[in-house]
């Protein structure tokens, strides 16, 4: 190699050093102290689930927080094991289908956000109305219809109820840790109604969990739970799929794939094809919205 060569090699290793630098406080800016999500392998570290598990380790803290299971879904204290929304049972969860076919689903984005946060927030709303029947829009105080809606704000940690539960219901979105495209996706789709894919009835004949390798006391985060699954396979790119090292005590992985333990699980960076089906299906809108 000649000198220009030696300088342009050189030139562009010190480029890329500073891009790897700036990416480092980027990141590093939103969350405080260590844990262990922290030791994980470098390209899992910022899966939905990492995401969710980093910003809710002081979740459900606050005095009038709802208590907090399975990772990032809100319970009222006393309904720990409520059904879940998509049980053939339990309907009574949805959000209300309109004439015109569309759900709509009112909400209201606390103050709190700044315009740059509000407009990620928004943009993962409108991503559900490009692909379903489903149209989050603002609440219009006077309109009767508008009684149960989605209060969007930022309390410790990312979480939300399963399903419609009346009246006003957080979503919380921490501004440190929650504000990112598919964590909105994730909790927008609990409060639709859906619970995580690796929760569902089947998964057992889709991946392994290590229980040996859970944080303790953490264990309750992989119950199975009778879900209606909308006659769509297991998924595991799901943005509702927990990842590989999902809440690991030793940096060992807690959900293994099978048959194939290589595929990777729980690295959606947005809703995935079949997440966007079962909106559909639960909702009944299969059938292509006139726009
Ligand atoms: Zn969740």
């Amino acid at each position: 190699m000649d000198t220009s060569g030696v300088i342009l090699l050189v030139l562009l290793l010190g480029t890329l050093n500073t891009v790897q630098c700036q990416y480092e406080e980027s990141k590093s800016e939103d969350f405080e102290g260590s844990s262990p999500i922290d030791d994980i392998p470098e390209e899992e570290k910022y899966t939905v689930s990492a995401l969710i598990e980093r910003a809710n380790k002081n979740a459900g803290q606050e005095l009038d927080d709802p208590e907090i299971i399975e990772g990032d879904i809100a319970v009222d204290t006393g309904f720990q094991n409520a059904a879940p929304c998509t049980s053939r049972r339990h309907r009574n969860c949805k959000w209300y289908r309109s004439k015109d076919g569309r759900v709509y689903v009112p909400y209201v984005i606390s103050s709190q956000y700044s315009s740059r946060e509000k407009a990620i927030i928004v943009k993962a709303m409108n991503s559900f109305a490009n692909a379903t029947c489903v149209r989050f829009r603002p609440r219009k105080r006077r309109r009767s219809k508008d009684r149960d809606y989605l209060y969007i704000k930022s309390k410790r940690g990312c979480w939300s109820y399963v399903g419609r539960r009346g009246r006003r219901q957080i979503v919380s979105l921490a501004r440190r840790g929650c504000v990112y495209h598919q964590v909105i996706q994730h909790e927008l789709l609990h409060a639709l109604g859906f619970h995580h894919e690796q929760a569902r009835s089947d998964r057992d004949m889709h991946v392994r969990i290590l229980y040996e390798n859970i944080i303790r006391g953490k264990k309750r985060n992989f119950k199975k739970i009778k879900t209606n699954n909308m006659d769509t396979p297991y998924d595991y790119g799901s943005v509702m799929h927990y990842s590989r090292y999902a809440f690991s005590r030793n940096r060992q992985p807690t959900i293994v794939p099978i048959p194939d333990a290589n595929v990777a699980i729980g690295r959606a960076t947005q809703m995935s094809s079949w997440d966007i089906a079962r909106i559909n299906r639960l909702y009944g809108c299969e059938a292509p919205v006139l726009v």
